[in-house]
């Protein structure tokens, strides 16, 4: 039991700081508080006295304090006062705390601040490279506060998670030789092997797979990638990854796995776990909505039209494939609108664009509704099940054409803002081995090199080239809202078959050997069958916090054109340090 207060006894001094500004209740009026935080905001209170909102991490909480001319905007101080009630008309629903304030302040300056070059809150009006360059400032800002806690929280559900499920959290380097992403790698040149340069890594690919034949069995790492492409909403330079693979698995166990990791860290930051994710396969996400990475928030489905048209004698529609969509409520469009559209899919790689608009009697009008027979019209209505007011668009052409413009226009006309529709996990699995075909005839690989035909297709590989683009793999996709969280795959443990796909590939055994010598030599050695996966951690959050871009969700971020205004990066380097590297700089490109 701690003594009574008497002058012996004198209350107990406070620590630096007791208490946080944003935890404040009408539970606590009477205690005696040391906060510390930033002056957000200073307003007159007649004529000694000021109310000074302090803000911590928490939030804000007014305080009450005499003579506080010297107290400016983003002072640091400490405040040590009583919670009071506030006066009864004055309390504030808008804020947490607004039920008390603190009063009988005794401020301390900690840190003198000049004015700050933008306000910490409603930042939108401030030009993002002004942002940037004072990103501490923007740090501060409540918006930036729960981002920064939310991916932190992420990160740790998904930790708990991969640990709960014997994932064993491995470290692999980032001075590495190149990855097989197929994306531009940074590079490091090398000071003791001058003329050599080091990869930063893509990916912790090939080590997670060597951790594998060094009986890893399950291995994780929230890791860092790097990929020197150019930037986007959704993608930096640099980008954290939750990297999985493990030993003894099935396609169904690493979907299983990575679910669960990913549904703990959308319980962690929703407080609901979502119900279990759907699968859909590659080439009915094609079909459906003419993207592998489908959106599925909203309908406007591509419907199949070709069979409707297979006599058709409309020119424009003799094609290898015709489908359509349907816009509910857009067929009060304007002829600008719509011309708007054609230029879109005339952009995005259409021939053209068919228009038609529902009428209120059910006759669908367009310009080239004289062309289709009765029959044809009747049949568009019903297989799009359109009515009155809608639009419908078709596109005819071949057939990964058509998927790709009318799931581009879907996107354009239907897709909800990045808050809205709640959260649409789904696995695209069954993706093909190959993408196409190069100029030289050779398959183009859709995933890396590694990746596991699927096992009632191997018998494919030996056939012509059509046979070889229907060669499905055991590769999956994790989509969020329309959004690629990730990729994986099982992945080739026999040499035969990676042999067989090198090959195909058109890699002769030299450049294998070069690229990625030391993991066959490995595979030599007995390798487990294994799969993987890696989602990344940035685009989850992003989504988990309603944000449209990554960068909001990343503490010190690259501007779009790769360069961070606060640190100046990237900068030139002395001419003595190129010396040591051994390097010497051409004249820059004009
Ligand atoms: N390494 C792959 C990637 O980063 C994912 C995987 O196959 O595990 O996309």
């Amino acid at each position: 039991m701690s003594d009574p207060e008497t002058p012996d006894h004198p209350a107990p001094e406070l620590p630096l700081r007791s208490d946080h500004c944003g935890t404040l209740r009408a539970e606590h009026v009477g205690r005696r508080v040391a906060l510390c935080g930033w002056v957000h905001r200073r307003r007159e209170h007649g004529e000694f006295l000021a109310f000074v909102d302090l803000r911590d991490h928490t939030g804000l909480v007014q305080c009450v304090v005499d003579g506080a001319e010297d107290l400016r905007s983003e002072y640091v101080v400490r405040i040590v006062g009583t919670v009071r009630r506030r006066l009864e008309g004055t309390e504030n629903p808008n804020l947490a705390t607004g039920d008390i304030e603190v009063g009988e302040c005794e401020v301390e300056i900690l840190s003198v601040a000049e004015p700050p070059p933008f306000q910490i809150e409603g930042r939108v009006e401030v030009d993002e490279t002004i942002r940037l360059r004072h990103r501490y400032l923007d740090l501060r800002s409540e918006r930036m506060q729960r981002n920064l806690r939310t991916r932190a929280r992420v990160n740790s559900a998904i930790r708990g998670a991969m640990e709960a499920q014997g994932f064993v959290e491995v470290e692999t380097p980032l001075l590495i030789a190149s990855t097989p992403e197929g994306a531009r790698d940074f590079v490091v040149p090398s000071r003791m092997l001058p003329g050599n340069f080091y990869a930063l890594p893509q990916s912790p690919q090939l080590f997670k797979q060597l951790c594998m034949v060094g009986g890893v069995d399950r291995y994780y790492q929230i890791a860092r990638c790097l990929r020197d492409e150019d930037l986007r909403a959704d993608r930096q330079f640099e980008f954290t990854q939750l990297d999985a693979e493990a030993s003894f698995v099935t396609q169904d166990d690493v979907l299983a796995f990575i679910s669960e990791a990913v549904a703990a860290a959308a319980e962690a930051v929703t407080g609901e776990r979502p119900s279990a994710f759907p699968r859909m396969t590659w080439l009915e996400a094609m079909e459906r909505y003419g993207s592998d990475k489908p959106d599925v928030r909203f309908g406007m489905e591509l419907v199949e039209l070709t069979p409707l048209f297979a006599q058709t004698g409309f020119n424009a529609f003799k094609a290898s494939c015709v489908k359509g969509i349907r816009v509910p409520g857009a067929a009060t469009m304007t002829r600008n609108q719509l011309d708007g559209l054609t230029d879109d899919a005339k952009r995005f790689g259409a021939k053209g664009l068919v228009w038609m608009k529902v009428e209120g009697d059910g006759t669908l009008a367009s310009p080239v509704a004289k062309f289709l027979s009765e029959d044809e019209l009747g049949g568009l209505r019903s297989s799009l099940g359109a009515e009155a007011g809608d639009l419908v668009l078709i596109v005819a052409d071949e057939r990964p054409r058509v998927r790709h413009v009318l799931g581009l226009l879907r996107l354009r006309l239907g897709r909800p803002p990045v808050t809205e529709g709640g959260l649409h996990f789904l696995w695209v699995v069954d993706f093909p081995l190959f993408e196409g075909l190069d100029d030289d005839g050779s398959p183009v690989p859709a995933h890396h090199p590694f990746t596991m035909p699927h096992d009632e297709d191997v018998h494919l590989l030996d056939g012509s080239p059509d046979d070889l683009l229907r060669v499905r793999s055991q590769a999956y996709d994790l989509v969020l809202n329309g959004w690629e969280l990730g990729s994986g795959s099982v992945r080739i443990h026999r040499s035969d078959i990676q042999e067989r796909i090198f090959d195909l590939l058109g890699i002769s055994r030299e450049e294998a050997r070069h690229k990625f010598g030391f993991l066959l030599d490995a595979f030599r050695f007995g390798a487990p069958p294994h799969a993987g996966f890696a989602f990344g951690i940035d685009r989850l959050v992003a989504l988990l916090c309603g944000e449209e871009n990554i960068r909001e969700v990343i503490a010190f971020p690259k501007t779009q054109s790769g360069s961070d205004p606060l640190t100046q990066s990237p900068t030139p380097i002395a001419p003595s340090h190129l010396e040591e590297l051994g390097l010497r700089l051409l004249p820059p490109k004009t």
